[in-house]
């Protein structure tokens, strides 16, 4: 899950991290009040989405201004423009992908004087199986780019869980940064404060970038973005409360109200599958015939009626989805409950686009039997390659 960078600020002030003073805006109106209690003389407006790269991004709507989607303002006159300018309009970034995503909240903040940016992000390293470092003197631009062109210039880490961090972690960011003295110190200082953010709020990346060296010699970290593990959520209530869900995809959202491990893509067949090793196969086999995917969908082991229905629902409310597959090996998994469950759906909401079927396993001469006779117009398969084969065969030529 991830948060707002200035959710993901007051996180990390919790844990004592150097951030600038600034105050979440909702209304236009609210900016004036805002602009005055951080006082100036230099403020920043910056656009909250889920999304990277808003400094360089660009708004659709004209009335936005091409000044990008994080402004220095001298005035409090020029905040107040800068927010009815930016406020529910779309921003384009990099990372958004070309139908961008709506400002709905900006951050003011107390503008920050930088002598020197740099990058700085904690991960968990799946290859090494710890936590690691990412640091970096390159800070404020693209990091992909700093890794290909001049890979010289980052540092990696890691911190052995037996340890936990340690003194050392710490000198070894200020030497990759370049620091020494009272800088290093609280380079070493703020190494130890993000690390135990890191652990204690069960994040999976967090990324400083710029990390900041301002005009007074003092570390600040000017941006943030945290992706927090979902598998850790119910127990950080207060991580919850920070979820904006306008920011995620909806179909997503309905699918984790049911359990269903549910991943939306950019291909036209809906797949609906029990167990993630056969959802993964079933996607290799549809592009290996010449398809895409529409989604990743694990119903799970012993989906009831209702999920099964919540699922097919999810992908049949999909417009990219110009067919459906339904793969199940029933275990623990029953095939007359998988079978039930479709009908249920398509009672409900219609079937508008080719179907088939392949069932196998527990009880599955009863679930051929009920698809069978429920006079739906299913196109039955024996196996994953004849079921792949003849999805891509009715889609192709429904298309
Ligand atoms: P991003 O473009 O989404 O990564 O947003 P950032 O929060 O990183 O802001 C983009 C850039 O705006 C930074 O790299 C800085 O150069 C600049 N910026 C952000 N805050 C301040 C500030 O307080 N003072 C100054 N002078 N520049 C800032
Ligand atoms: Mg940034």
């Amino acid at each position: 899950m991830n948060i707002h960078e200035y959710q993901a600020k007051a996180v990390l002030k919790e844990f004592g991290v150097p951030v600038s003073r600034g105050v979440a805006v909702l209304d236009a109106k609210d900016a004036e009040a805002a602009a005055k209690q951080l006082g100036g003389p230099l403020w920043v407006v910056k656009s909250q989405i889920h999304a990277g790269g808003r400094g360089k991004g660009k708004f659709k709507e004209a009335e936005a201004g091409d000044k990008g989607g994080v402004r220095l303002a001298k005035s409090v006159e020029e905040v107040k423009t800068f927010v009815n300018q930016m406020l529910g309009k779309t921003l384009v970034t990099i990372q958004t992908g070309p139908t961008g995503k709506q400002v709905n909240r900006l951050y003011i903040e107390d503008g920050s004087d930088i002598d020197k940016e740099f990058y700085l992000s904690i991960l968990v390293d799946r290859s090494s199986s710890r936590i690691s470092f990412v640091v970096s003197t390159e800070g404020g631009m693209d990091i992909e780019k700093v890794a290909h062109d001049t890979p010289e210039k980052i540092t990696t880490f890691s911190v052995d869980p037996a340890t936990g961090i340690m003194p050392l972690h710490g000198r070894a960011a200020a030497q990759a940064l370049g620091l020494s003295g009272d800088l290093a110190k609280q380079c070493e200082k703020l190494v130890g404060q993000l690390y135990a953010a890191f652990v204690a709020k069960d994040m999976s990346m967090l990324e400083i970038n710029p990390l900041i060296i301002t005009k007074d010699q003092k570390l600040k970290c000017l941006d943030a973005k945290i992706s927090f593990d979902s598998n850790s959520l119910y127990r950080h209530p207060d991580v919850m409360a920070l979820r904006d869900e306008t920011e995620e995809d909806a179909k997503e959202i309905e699918a984790s109200k049911y359990d269903l491990s549910y991943i939306a893509l950019d291909g036209s067949i809906g797949c609906m599958v029990n167990g993630a090793g056969l959802a993964m196969a079933t996607m290799d086999i549809i592009k290996l015939y010449g398809a895409e995917p529409a989604n990743f969908l694990d119903v799970g082991g012993g989906a009831s009626k209702e999920k099964v229905t919540a699922a097919f629902k999810i992908i049949t409310a999909d417009p990219k989805v110009k067919g459906i597959l339904v793969n199940i090996f029933g275990g623990i998994m029953k095939c007359d409950v998988i079978a039930e469950g479709v009908i249920a759906a398509v009672k409900e909401v219609g079937l508008k686009v080719p179907l088939v079927v392949r069932l196998e396993g527990t009880n599955v001469d009863l679930g051929k039997k009920i698809i069978r006779e429920s006079g739906l117009n299913v196109i039955p398969a024996d196996d994953l390659d004849d079921a792949a084969q003849k999805i891509v065969k009715a889609v192709g030529q429904a298309a």
